[in-house]
């Protein structure tokens, strides 16, 4: 028979291991960093696209939210190439500069820097994979229009996993150099399909359109969602971690045509991803993952409307704005995001997380 005391005890400890499995901790440090860059993705289109949302909202899901500050070092109002350079070799740079500083030298980054700490890279937009926010990550250009130029940096290996649009500045190159050979004598599988199928492959460049990839109006579907699960497959396959950086490319490209619709249906597509890796983050105690953007596109506002429950969403430029823009951050070293701080900063937190110098 059970004494009233030991059946006291049994019932404290089943409680301690319930709160405990409640409450799974993330580690201090991650080993598998996803970096999501909603390109042009201010408050204003956050607040607008998720207030007419009916699923999930993504953004809700985060414990840790900063403001990055967004110019470059010679414009306040930056562009994606400096916008996205800031985050990949932690310097402020001109304003079309890949993977440069200021004075166009090559700095080393993120993905250099992992790649030494035998860590996987990877990149998955809804632009082509040399366009200037994934470039960013593994070339290193004076000006982002160069797009053959761009791609040649994939031979270093720098990026293991590439998948996007794109394949014009692969296989249609005005140089007419075979680069898909090169690709494969490097050791990478090189995929051109109009649709993305599960591979078991750890280094491919998965190319899906000659440039851009379709937009979510045009059909585009579950491609980026499908895209980020795709890449974390393969690159959990290596045991030293990964980084992965994921862009909704053309939020972006809504708002330089003032076309709210546009931007918000490719906010939905982000959100959704964001909510899919969120799900794997929460499953992986050494998963971080931070979100942000490179700047506000548009200079978005949401004024009054007719109806006292709607807004008017208002475009002030057809460019980028010099606003901060939101750091969202959750799971192992989340906390290191919280604040204000230049965008060079969330170089050196990912930098410092990772042990990568
Ligand atoms: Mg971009
Ligand atoms: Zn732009």
């Amino acid at each position: 028979m059970i004494k009233p005391i030991s059946f006291k005890v049994v019932l404290i400890t089943l409680q301690c291991v319930l709160s405990i499995a409640l409450s799974a901790q993330h580690a201090s440090k991650p080993k598998r960093v996803i970096f999501l860059i909603g390109d042009g993705m201010g408050l204003s289109q956050i607040s607008g696209a998720m207030s007419t949302y009916t699923g999930q909202n993504a953004f809700l899901r985060f414990p840790f939210i900063g403001l990055s500050k967004t110019s470059s070092a010679k414009q306040y109002i930056t562009d994606s190439g400096a916008g996205a350079t800031a985050f990949s070799i932690g310097k402020k740079t001109y304003n079309h500069a890949i993977g440069v500083d200021a004075d166009t030298v090559p700095l080393p980054t993120l993905f250099e820097l992992a790649k030494q700490r035998k860590l996987s890279t990877g990149v998955v937009v809804t632009s082509s994979i040399q366009h200037a926010t994934p470039a960013s990550f593994y070339a290193h250009v004076g000006n982002r229009r160069l797009y053959d130029s761009i791609s040649t940096f994939l031979l270093n290996g720098n990026c293991d996993i590439a998948i996007g649009g794109g394949a014009d500045f692969i296989f249609n190159r005005k140089d007419k150099r075979d680069l898909s050979a090169e690709l494969k004598a490097s050791g990478f599988l090189v995929i051109n399909d109009t649709i993305l199928k599960d591979i078991a492959a750890t280094k491919y460049i998965y190319l899906l359109a000659k440039d851009g990839m379709p937009t979510m109006q045009k059909g585009r579907g579950d491609y980026l969602k499908r895209a980020a699960e795709q890449a974390v497959k393969n690159l959990s396959t290596n045991k030293n971690g990964f980084m992965l950086m994921i862009e909704g490319s053309q939020i972006d490209w809504g708002g330089h045509e003032n076309n709210y619709k546009y931007m918000a249906s490719e906010l939905y597509d982000f959100n959704e991803t964001i909510n899919v890796v969120l799900d794997m983050a929460a499953k992986d105690k050494e998963m971080l993952v931070v979100v942000t953007a490179d700047h506000e596109t548009g200079g978005l506002a949401l004024n009054e409307h007719d109806d006292p429950l709607r807004f008017s969403p208002i475009y002030t430029t057809k460019d980028h704005s010099g606003v901060m823009v939101p750091v969202f951050a959750y799971g192992a070293g989340a906390q290191e995001f919280a604040g204000m701080y230049e965008n060079t900063e969330i170089f050196n937190k990912l930098v410092k997380l990772l042990n990568l110098k």
